[in-house]
Order: structure tokens, then sequence, then C-alpha cells
């Protein structure tokens, strides 16, 4: 059969591998052991639901030989679900996951040489190219009568011819290089099995050949004898690990279970093992891993977390077992009560698959609340790659609001770090009656805003809100322990520091507003007078209901239909370039001095000018006065 080319990204991830991971390159076997115990997992789930398979005798297992000398090579064979013509095709000749290909697109060269960015996604099958100078696939796919095999030496190409295979299932043989030598060594094998596959839940058998020494009988140089006796036996001790007893376990089992099953190179950040006993009996492992899966802000994002039932693998790609916010959690729930031929649509309204489903977020959100309490850096670490995610749970997870509330962290203009609306509570002074937060902006930009000076100097912390997702989330909350929140730069809040000088001055500024607005006309929905503003002439707010400017000016970027809606100007009465305005009698200077007011309330904003020749031209006409 004619050669066949490898799809250009899988060359890219070979060539990623082989330099990234290369100090690493033992992790090779965990990769294939953890292919097959996958292969094992389908075929054992098919065998029990599919009429065609049932009479199947399956006994499932994975065996591991080698062999030295000159020639040495590795094999690892499964009697899988297995991989006919096309199997092999797809899921050897390209990278089937489109997130995985556009994740490798993404990476800077930079970072392809960071080994914990690649160990995120399964390096998998193609990592056995980093000890082998070729490799051959022989697999027959279960209820099929033809065998294939697969070969390659990864330089570009592969092809695939009729074989011959008793059985279904895939044998793996590695042509080892030199780098791979070592492989081929009982010791190194097992010890490599116990490291990373020791909880596979199918039996790992070692083939080898014993050599021992008889004395009694002698060779005829009087040496005691050779004898070689062939041996295969079992290396894994093949518990599912999620069923051991907490007590039993230690960290490193944890977290060897975790980089094995979920294909980090990372220890997990931490994890979780709960065993229900009652009405519906199940047990659940999660892991939160040390940083973001890199599909995490990806619609085609991989779940992470893996269904059995009865310890019988069912799936790993329903993303209904958690809810999307908590998408980066990887872990296993495995149920004593859900039907084995559990379909998609059945899990979607499984009474006993909703009800784990709730209990489990319930559990891993009280395990952060727990980690924020208790472990304050680590929650640190923990916010600094999940905040974004949390807080999107704000306005899809309305059951668990109020735990999610005070899990999220936000800026803050009196601290560096993050705040929790706790903390900000509990800091208010007495006269202080809502939330006051800033958002819509870069962070420099929102924390060097005049509005907040003027909170500030009140005693009033303000929490700037600078992701994207802010705005949609502070509007979801609209109140935290009956505390209003509100956006110092929204209409919402102008009132919020009015006193009686204040409305002196109101009235005072009555004629000046007056000036501005028929100078401004529609450029503007209202001109006020502010009771917060000390050292700027002028801010813009919004309506309470609109987007901030800059909001708006996001959501222009992103192709978005905005209704614009007209900035409201707050002018800080005391302010010499306000009194210049009001004493002036000249129209067309009135003009001149409006126009750079709006502007540069909206540059101190980050926000363009609608037109920055006339605005630079204005500016030059009133400095060269
Ligand atoms: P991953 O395991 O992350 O999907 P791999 O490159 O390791 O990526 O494998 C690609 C695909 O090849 C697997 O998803 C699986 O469908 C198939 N595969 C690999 N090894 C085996 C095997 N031993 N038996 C059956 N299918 C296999």
């Amino acid at each position: 059969m004619a050669e066949m080319q490898f799809k250009t990204e899988v060359n890219d991830l070979l060539h990623l591998i082989i330099h990234s991971l290369y100090s690493n390159k033992e992790i090779f076997l965990r990769e294939l052991i953890s292919n097959a115990s996958d292969a094992l997992d389908k075929l054992k789930y098919l065998t029990l639901t599919d009429e065609k398979l049932k009479s199947l005798a399956f006994d499932p297992r994975i065996d591991i030989s080698f062999t030295e000398g000159d020639k040495r090579t590795l094999t690892i064979t499964d009697n899988g679900i297995g991989m006919n013509e096309d199997d092999l095709n797809n899921n050897l000749g390209t990278i089937a996951s489109s997130g995985t290909k556009r994740f490798l697109a993404s990476l800077t060269d930079e970072q392809k040489k960071d080994s914990n960015l690649i160990g995120q996604f399964g390096v998998g099958f193609y990592s056995a190219f980093m000890v082998s100078d070729r490799i051959e696939v022989v697999s027959r796919k279960a209820g099929e009568e033809k065998a294939y095999k697969w070969s390659s030496d990864g330089k570009g190409t592969y092809s695939i011819d009729p074989a011959q295979r008793d059985g279904q299932g895939t044998t793996i043989t590695l042509y080892l290089n030199e780098d791979g030598a070592d492989y081929a060594n009982r010791w190194e094998l097992e010890q490599l099995v116990k490291k990373y596959s020791d909880n596979i839940s199918f039996p790992i058998f070692l083939a080898y050949d014993d050599v021992t020494y008889d004395d009694k009988e002698k060779d005829k140089d009087g040496n005691a004898k050779k004898v070689v006796t062939h041996k295969v036996e079992q290396i894994n001790s093949c518990q599912a690990l999620w069923k051991r007893s907490k007590s039993e376990l230690k960290p490193e089992d944890y977290q060897n279970f975790y980089k094995n099953t979920f294909h980090d190179t990372d220890d997990a950040m931490f994890y979780l093992h709960t065993k229900a006993e009652g009405s519906i009996e199940y047990t659940t492992l999660f892991y939160v891993p040390k940083t973001a899966p890199f599909d995490m802000y990806y619609a085609d994002y991989k779940p992470g977390v893996r269904l059995y039932v009865k310890r019988v693998f069912i799936t790993d790609d329903d993303k209904q077992l958690l809810p999307t916010y908590l998408r980066f959690v990887r872990g296993i729930i495995d149920s004593e009560d859900l039907p084995l031929n559990v379909s998609r649509e059945i899990l979607q309204q499984n009474r006993i698959m909703s009800s784990i489903r709730s209990n489990s977020v319930k559990k891993l959100l009280a395990e952060f609340k727990r980690i924020s309490e208790q472990e304050p850096e680590k929650y640190i670490d923990f916010i600094k790659q999940y905040n974004r995610p949390l807080k999107e749970g704000l306005y899809s997870d309305w059951e668990n609001r109020d735990e999610l509330m005070e899990l999220v962290r936000f800026k803050s203009s009196k601290v560096d770090g993050y705040v929790s609306l706790k903390d900000y509570k509990s800091r208010m002074p007495k006269d202080q009656k809502s939330i006051y937060y800033i958002s819509g902006g870069k962070e420099e930009t929102l924390k060097a805003s005049p509005l907040i000076e003027a909170y500030t100097k009140k005693g009033f912390e303000v929490l700037v809100l600078d992701e994207e997702i802010d705005e949609f989330v502070a509007s979801s909350i609209g109140s935290y322990q009956s505390l209003p929140l509100k956006a110092i730069n929204k209409s919402g809040s102008m009132d919020d520091m009015k006193d009686e000088a204040s409305k002196q001055k109101a009235e005072e500024g009555k004629g000046v507003v007056e000036k501005i607005k028929a100078s401004l006309k529609d450029q503007v929905k209202d001109v006020v007078v502010s009771s917060r503003l000390t050292d700027t002439p002028a801010v813009i707010v919004v309506d309470d209901s609109a987007p901030t400017v800059q909001m708006q000016q996001i959501l222009k970027q992103m192709g978005q239909p905005v209704v614009e809606s007209k900035p409201i100007l707050e002018i800080n009465a005391d302010d010499p370039m306000i009194k210049k305005i009001g004493a002036e009698g000249d129209q067309k200077l009135i003009d001149t001095w409006c126009g750079v007011l709006l502007d540069q309330a909206l540059l101190a904003q980050g926000v363009m000018p609608k037109d920055p020749v006339a605005f630079t031209r204005r500016l030059h006409e009133l400095l060269s006065k």
C-alpha cells in the first residue's frame, strides 16, 4: 500500500513533543498503556450494551514484552476495541481534536519549549517516537474480520497494509532507538508501570526471561548452568483508585493517578475524594489542575470528567456531567445506581445523574470555600486560574449563587491583589450604603479614574472590575447581603455623595450647565453638576441601564451591535476651566472649551474622542491663546 503523508499538524506535534518532552521521555509508556486501557474500557462497555458484541468472550488484559540484543523492541498489546483501516488513518495520521490543533497553532516558539504547556493536552501515541526509530501498530477491530498494520518512522509518512491478528485488539511494537534502549529491561519496565500505571483497572502483564544459575549442574567449563525460564507476571495492582479508602491512599497515589489519567505533567492543585452512601450511592474524585486547561475558553473544550457505572467506563465526552463553568475540573464520577446502557439523552434527564451532579457541584464549591478560609495562599493561585469561570457561574448557576458570591474575587482601589465581597463589606465605613465599583476598561485606566479618587477621599473602597465579563457579573450580582452594587461611572451613583453644600453647588452651577448643554447639543445626554469631583473638571458617566462607554467600545470592536447611549457629562463647578466657560461670552470660544472638556473626559477613560483631529485643533487653539 502507498505511503501516506501525516497531516501537517502531526508533524508539528511530533516536533514539539520530541523537543519539549525529551527530558521526560519515559512518559511514552504511560501514554500507550493509557490508550490500551481506554480501548479496553470501550470494548467492555460494548460487550455490555451492543447486541453484536454481547457474546464475545472478553478477558481484558494488557501485555508488555521486549527483546534485548542488537534489535531491541518493546511491545504493548491489548485485546480492546481495536482499530480498522479508517480508524488507523483517522487516529494515527491526524490530530483528531480541533482544540489541540488550534492550541498548537496558537503557541509561540517560546511557549513550545515549555513542557508543562504541552503536558496539558494528551501527547498520546506520538510520544513513542521519542524512543523509537520505527513503530508498527497491528490492530483488528472488535466484530470485524480484517486486521491492518500501520507503520511509520515518524518522519512525515506512514503506511497501512493488511495484516494478521488473532482476535480483536491492538499490538504496538516499538523498534527502540538509542534513547529508548534502556526500556528493553524488566526492572525498568516494572518500575515505570508501578510509577505511572499502577491504578489502571485492567491487569498489566510483563513477559520476561528469568535467568538463574543452577549450582548442582555444571556446564562443560565447570560453571553453574544457566537456566532461562520464560515468565509472565502481573505488575500492577489493578484496583480502581477511587474505590479504595481515603485512609490507605497517599498524596502521591492521588497525584500519580491524576497525571496518568488526565495527561498532566504537573501535580493537580488539589483534589477531592468523596463517597456518597444512602439513597443513591456513588464515588467522586475531582481534581483541579494547577494551570487552567488550554481549551478552557474554546467552545469545543474537552470535558474533564469521566463517568463510570460500577467501575465500567461509560463516557469522557459528556459536557453535562458538571456545569459549564466548572469545565476546568478533572475527575471521576462512578455511580452504583445508573444503568450501564445510559445514553446521552437518558443521562440528561436522569434523576440519579442530576442528583449526583448537583451534589458534586455543592461539594466542589464547599471545598473551594474551605481552601479560601484555611489555605489563603493556595486560594490566590486558584483564583488566578479560575476566577473567571467562577464568575460565569454567577449568572448561570442560580442555585449556588450565594456560595459563588463568596468565592469570586475582585481587584480593588484599596489593596493590591484580590478582595472578596465579604472583606469589602467588613471594611465599609458606617455611612457607606452601597458597594461601589468601576468597570469597563483596563486596570490602570480604571484605577486612575478621577471618580475613584473622590470615593477614596471619603474612605470608600471601590472595586475595580477590569475583566470583560465583569460588567455582566456586576449586574447579575445586583446586591450582596442587601447592599446594592453601584457603578461609580454610571448615573445611579451620582447622588450618593450629595450633601447640603453640594445641593447649593448644583443651584449655583445651573447657568454654566445650560451653557455647556447648549454648546454640546446632542453629543451628550445630559450635563449635571457633580457632588463628588474635586481635582478634575469633568467626567463621563452613562445611564444605569447602558453599558459603560468603554464597554460600548469593546462591543463595537467585537463587531457586536451596540445601541449607542450618549454620555452624561458630570462637571465640577469649582474647577477653573468650568468657571472660565461660565464667565465667557464669545460663543465660538465656549464651543471650543466645551469640545475639549468632553473629549478630555473621554480620553481620561481610555476612549478615543469621536473626532481626534478636531480635538487637537481645539486644544491647539486654546493653548496658543
Ligand atoms: P488520545 O489518546 O489523546 O486521543 P493518541 O494520539 O494517544 O491521542 O491516540 C489517538 C487515538 O488513537 C485514540 O483516541 C484512540 O482512538 C486511538 N488509539 C490509540 N491507541 C489505541 C489502542 N491501543 N487501541 C485502540 N485505539 C487506540
